[in-house]
Formats: C-alpha cells, sequence, structure tokens
C-alpha cells in the first residue's frame, strides 16, 4: 500500500472545526487505500503565543526551557487530531517528537535531525493505524527536548518520509501552491504544477512563504517528491521534485524578488591583495551574511567594490565598513538600502541562450536602472531602485510568458 505523509501548518488548524475538517481529509486519504502519517504544528498564533510567554516569564529566556515549552503546541494538536480521528471510527495514535523517537543535536531552538527510528511507526502503519505525529519537536542524546527552528515542521515531515521512504510528502498550507510570482503584486500570476527542487530553492525569497527552506534542501537530498497544496481546496498544488526534461522546456518558471536587502558601495579601494579580506573579516565575525558582491576591474590602481547585506544588518554592516575604510585607504562609503533584487529563476537556462540579456533588454525598455547583476546556473538576479519592484516583476512576469497556459503538463 503506498505511503503518505501529510503535513498540515497552523492556518489549516486554526479552530477545532478546521480540526475536524482535516481530520475527514486524512481519513479519507486512507480510505483510498494509503497509509498515511499525519505530521502538525501548532494551531495559528500559538507557537507565537509560546514565545511571547517566555519573555514575559524572563529577560533573558533559557534556551533548554524556550524550547519546553514552544513544542508544546504541537503537542495539543497531536492530541487534539487524534481525538477527533477516533471519534469518526478510525484508528489512530499520536507521537510526540521524543515517542518516536526523533534525535536530533543539541542546539536548542535550531536543532538539527540526525536520526528517526521507524519501528513505532511501522509497527502501527501495518495495524491501519493513522500516525499522528508532532512537527518541530525532537530529543537529544541526553533526552532534552529540542525544536528545529521557525517552520520546522514541514523539515520533520519531509525527514520522516525519507525515513520511511514514502511515495509522496503533502504540505498542507493556505495558499493552493508555489506560484510564478506573487500574486499579490501581479494579477497575472500563476500556480506551477511542477517544479524542480533547485528552482524552488532558488526561489527561497518567495517560497520561503510556503516552506522551510531547508526542508526543500532535505527533500532534494533524499529525493522525496514533495507536493504543496491548500487544505482547504482539493487543486492538487505544485509537485516539487527532481529535474526532468520537461523543465527544461521552459526558460524561465518564476519571477522572484527580495526589498530585504541594502547595497554599501566602497569607492575607490586601493587595488592590492588583501583589501577584499580586510573589508569584509569584521562582518564575518559579527555574524553579517554578505549576498552579491561586485567588484570593478582596478583602474589607476583603484578599485570600486559593492556588496549587499539584509536590511536587519545593514546599519551595523555599513558602520563597520566606515571603520574598515581608513584602514585600507579607501575614498568613501556609501550606503543604499533602497534597493530592491529581483530575480528570474528556471532550469531550463541551462539549455536556453539569452535569458539574461532578454532581462535586461525588459528591464531597460522601462528604463529602469540596473545597479548590480548576478548570475547562477538557473537564475539571473539584478539589483534595482526599490520603487521600480512591482513594475519590474509584472514586465518580466509578461516577457517570459508567465501569465500564459502552463506548457508543461503533468504526467
Ligand atoms: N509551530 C512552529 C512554528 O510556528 C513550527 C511550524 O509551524 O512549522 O514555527
Ligand atoms: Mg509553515
Amino acid at each position: 500500500m503506498p505511503l503518505i505523509v501529510q503535513k498540515y501548518g497552523g492556518t489549516s488548524l486554526g479552530s477545532i472545526e478546521r480540526i475536524k475538517s482535516v481530520a475527514m481529509r486524512v481519513a479519507r486519504s486512507q480510505n483510498e487505500g494509503h497509509r498515511v502519517v499525519v505530521v502538525l504544528s501548532a494551531m495559528s498564533g500559538e507557537t507565537n503565543r509560546l514565545i511571547d510567554m517566555t519573555h514575559q516569564a524572563s529577560e533573558f529566556p533559557l534556551e533548554r526551557e524556550t524550547d519546553v515549552v514552544v513544542s508544546s503546541g504541537e503537542q495539543v494538536s497531536v492530541g487534539l487530531m487524534t481525538m477527533v480521528l477516533t471519534e469518526m471510527g478510525y484508528r489512530a495514535l499520536s507521537l510526540l517528537g521524543f515517542q518516536v523517537p526523533i534525535v536530533t543535536d543539541s542546539r536548542f531552538g535550531i536543532a538539527r535531525i540526525t536520526k528517526i527510528e521507524t519501528e513505532r511507526i511501522t509497527r502501527e502503519l501495518d495495524r491501519d493505524t493513522i500516525v499522528v505525529i508532532a512537527g518541530f519537536q525532537g530529543i537529544d542524546a541526553e533526552g532534552n527536548i529540542t525544536t528545529l527552528g521557525r517552520g520546522g515542521s514541514d523539515t520533520t515531515a519531509v525527514a520522516i518520509a525519507a525515513a520511511l521512504k514514502a511515495d509522496v510528502c503533502e504540505i498542507y498550507t493556505d495558499v493552493e501552491g508555489v506560484f510564478t510570482t506573487n500574486p499579490s503584486i501581479c494579477e497575472e500570476a500563476r500556480k506551477l504544477t511542477k517544479i524542480s527542487y533547485d528552482e524552488m530553492l532558488e526561489m527561497a525569497s518567495m517560497g520561503a512563504r510556503v516552506l522551510q527552506t531547508r526542508a526543500v534542501e532535505f527533500s532534494k537530498k533524499y529525493n522525496v517528491p514533495l507536493r504543496v497544496r491548500s487544505s482547504f481546496t482539493d487543486d492538487p498544488g505544485t509537485l516539487v521534485c527532481k529535474e526532468d526534461k520537461d523543465m527544461e522546456k521552459v526558460a524561465v518558471s518564476g519571477v522572484t524578488y527580495t526589498k530585504d536587502e541594502g547595497k554599501i558601495s566602497v569607492v575607490r579601494v586601493p587595488d592590492r591583495p588583501g583589501i577584499a579580506a580586510t573589508l569584509f573579516r569584521p562582518l564575518t565575525e559579527e555574524g553579517i551574511n554578505v549576498d552579491m558582491i561586485v567588484q570593478n576591474i582596478s583602474h589607476e590602481g583603484h578599485t570600486d567594490l559593492t556588496f549587499t547585506v539584509s536590511k536587519a544588518d545593514f546599519k551595523k554592516a555599513l558602520r563597520l565598513v566606515k571603520d574598515t575604510a581608513g584602514e585600507i585607504e579607501a575614498q568613501e562609503v556609501l550606503g543604499d538600502p533602497g534597493i530592491a533584487k529581483i530575480s528570474i529563476v528556471g532550469a531550463g537556462m541551462r539549455s536556453h541562450a539569452g535569458v539574461a540579456s532578454m532581462m535586461f533588454e525588459v528591464l531597460a525598455k522601462e528604463s529602469i536602472n540596473i545597479q548590480m547583476i548576478s548570475t547562477s546556473e538557473i537564475k539571473v538576479s539584478c539589483v534595482i531602485d526599490e520603487k521600480y519592484t512591482e513594475l519590474a516583476v509584472r514586465v518580466l512576469h509578461e516577457a517570459f510568458g508567465l501569465g500564459k497556459e502552463e506548457v508543461v503538463e503533468e504526467k
């Protein structure tokens, strides 16, 4: 019998009524002949409420005890779901992370799964039990409760699917799947039928709303097909899977953007070995992540260096760079937080020529100036003035034909 892992997020579990309707969906999957494992998040808003309370209790909440508190939201969901399923006449059993057990390292709040024992789950599945597992939580080698980071139930679900060699892992959320771009800024945005793991990872800035990035990395590593779909409709959603030939047919699968970064330029830096190292060392020491970096070829022994950091780190990074600027004899340091990074993503870029230049043409036609460019095998990103974000997204979406009916049909 095919094995399916279904993960339901907080909005799908917002009330007892919602839990009951999710239970019907779970029951239906079993009726259709699946062995079913359910992974649940906390009811919506619950994790935030629990975190708030830890801050009311203590100025510096202990990490170990924070995990004890915040993991409780998932305990409530699995208990309630199991009661409802039992009430409906199904055989169901809840399991907390430590009961599986889902073993993790000891990094409270950001733990990584190291091992999942499947014996108990398999034993229950063999008895036709619907196994309802608490997401987000685990236990370390010393027996401490741990949690996997915000959105961690996605990772729990994928890890369980991988360990059980499930046929598919369904991630139920409040949107119908992964879209070609953000529907709230582009009316033409269309739900994708299928997308590759790599595309999904590159679309993280947008995709992160529906899937924890770590869960995608995990599913790629273990080749677990993921289906992102809504618990409010019967739409089949978006399949996230290994790249196939169909995916190469379209050059671009999606347009994403982020306004979460700021740009810092170091002007007229003497061009000699060690400059970049000196400049970025203090940032690294402060745990600041640098995203795009552009360095010009040198002119009269001097060069310009521009890079982006997240807006949260922007002020601190600017101060650190200004401190170093004197040391490396740079002429000046300029900061601009008003930027946006627009990206086009597509597995088909590997085999289609001219995708990047088409992007530049499209932006040029709208007189949108490109400040920085970076590329990967399946992504081209441009930094532009933040105020043109929506316009850029819409014209690129249109130019790459993303609003039209999908050419790739699911087999
Ligand atoms: N309840 C946790 C959170 O809100 C885990 C999850 O929902 O995936 O982050
Ligand atoms: Mg989530």
